[in-house]
């Protein structure tokens, strides 16, 4: 009979789903925010890219220091806190925000009054970046650390964690997004951003009420407890890799290079993919214009749908047993080089849609409801499995670290998406071109993330055999 799963992964996700809200709700938000009264719209891409870039690398130190230091509880709770800070100098900042647009003497107070909440913008910026890289990493390894290390339950366990992950992020955008402002109505924004703070605080309190009872193995031992805490026969921090160790890491690091080109490619929904909603697709239905940004809702939706699917998916081919004692459930690094080949499928229909339309055409908006449709058949492949992978893979001791390192991939991947959006053909400028390769249409513009993502995919299955080798007989 199939086992349910511990509460602990329901605490796990219910803290998750609250911090990503927050997160989601608060980066819905932000663009808008910057443009509205602060800097000019490059600017705000280029903080935009930075950010979100930064958010990633970060939790290589948080990884560390609770491997090292902290614990995962300690660390979580020190990120949360300092992330629910950021949020609320989020909310200052558009408390003291001024619209430009105003009378002469109310003009020059707006700058001198902007120049703070740009002040408390950035040291905002800085605390979720900070507080991020403490809580993202460390939550991800307790997921893995509620059961033994060879429990099968892992993947399904991080499907269902991811799951919270999106419910977060779809809902966020949808409620913080109420309280959009404008250019005559700047601190509009600052609802939005305090509603972010107060999710992230319910998260932490959630987490500090529930964590001594539900954050368990099956045997009642406490997990995430700091080093100094736990008995001493757990201490093993300083004992040196052995070598099937040193192989697993190097196996986690070279598949991490492959995801850097999945995230890259995905990432652009934030980016060209919605400009393309704006300006390329008609989004009349029955008379009325669907707004763009709710399509940025989409990914999420159906990631939520699809992820019992995938779940049942891999147990069904998991039972599927071939002549030589083998089942037919792909491993999980075929499972990662199965999520770049459905990215690089999703561009490939979009670039089919848009083949030879004249400029200024919109195209139907089943093309990129398609395109997210199989992303997430991606997504789901990739992501939650790269997870359960990871904290397989990783020794104990440096479980959350190595969890930083993964993310660094994503943090590369976010600053390598902001440039290459820069392709997307304006029709303005001269022809752009990437490695000799011209892009005059928007069709060229997809084929580049199909040729990307494609060949990432082709090469990390024929690699296979050889991490298959470097794992001796793990089962992963
Ligand atoms: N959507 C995921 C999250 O926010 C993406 C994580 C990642 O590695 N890029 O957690």
């Amino acid at each position: 009979m199939k086992q349910s799963h511990p509460k602990g992964l329901y605490l796990l996700f219910a803290t998750e789903m609250a911090e990503r809200f927050s997160y989601y709700g608060m980066r819905a938000l932000f663009t808008l925010y910057m443009v509205s009264a602060l800097f000019t719209t490059e600017d705000a891409f280029e903080i935009y890219g930075t950010y979100t870039g930064l958010v990633y690398l970060t939790p290589l130190i948080g990884g560390y220091i609770a491997d090292r230091y902290w614990g995962n509880r300690r660390s979580i709770i020190a990120g949360g806190l300092v992330m629910a800070l950021g949020q609320f100098l989020m909310f200052l900042s558009a408390c003291f925000v001024q619209n430009s647009i105003a009378s002469e003497g109310a003009a020059i107070d707006a700058t001198i009054n902007n120049h703070l909440s740009v002040m408390l913008m950035f040291t905002a910026l800085g605390c979720i970046i900070l507080g991020n890289g403490f809580f993202k990493p460390n939550i991800s390894t307790m997921v893995g650390d509620l059961y033994a290390p060879t429990d099968k339950r892992k993947d399904s366990a991080f499907t269902i964690f991811y799951m919270g992950i999106n419910i977060g992020a779809f809902i966020a955008p949808l409620v913080c997004g109420l309280f959009e402002g404008d250019f005559s109505n700047p601190s509009r924004f600052r609802w939005g951003f305090l509603i972010a703070c107060i999710a992230m605080v319910i998260s932490v309190i959630l987490f500090v009420l529930l964590k001594n009872k539900y954050l368990v193995t099956s045997d009642g031992e406490p997990i995430g407890l700091a080093q100094s805490d736990k008995p001493k026969f757990q201490q093993e921090q300083s004992k040196p890799l052995t070598r099937q160790e040193k192989y697993n890491i190097c196996v986690i690091f070279i598949v991490a290079l492959f995801v850097i080109f999945f995230w890259a490619s995905y990432e652009q929904a934030g980016v060209s993919l919605t400009y393309f909603v704006n300006q390329q697709t008609d989004r009349n239905i029955l008379g009325w214009e669907v707004p763009t940004s709710w399509f940025q809702c989409l990914p999420a939706i159906f990631c939520v749908a699809l992820a019992p699917v995938m779940a049942g998916l891999w147990e069904f081919l998991g039972r599927r047993k071939l002549k030589n004692g083998k089942t037919l459930e792909p491993t999980s690094i075929q499972k990662q080089a199965l999520g770049l080949a459905f990215l690089a499928i999703g561009y490939l229909v979009i670039a089919i849609g848009v083949d030879d339309i004249a400029p200024g055409t919109k195209v139907s908006m089943m093309w990129i409801t398609s395109l997210y449709f199989i992303h997430e058949l991606g997504e789901l492949s990739l992501s939650p499995i790269g997870l359960s992978m990871v904290n397989r893979l990783s020794p104990k001791r440096f479980a959350s670290l190595i969890m930083g390192v993964w993310f660094m991939s994503t943090a590369i991947s976010n600053f390598l998406a902001g440039h290459l959006a820069t392709l997307y053909p304006d029709g303005a400028s001269e022809v752009k071109s990437i490695l000799g390769f011209q892009i005059s249409t928007i069709h060229d513009f997809f084929l580049v993330f199909v040729v990307m993502s494609g060949i990432a995919s082709i090469l990390l299955f024929a690699i296979c055999p050889i991490m298959k080798k470097m794992l001796g007989n793990q089962e992963v």
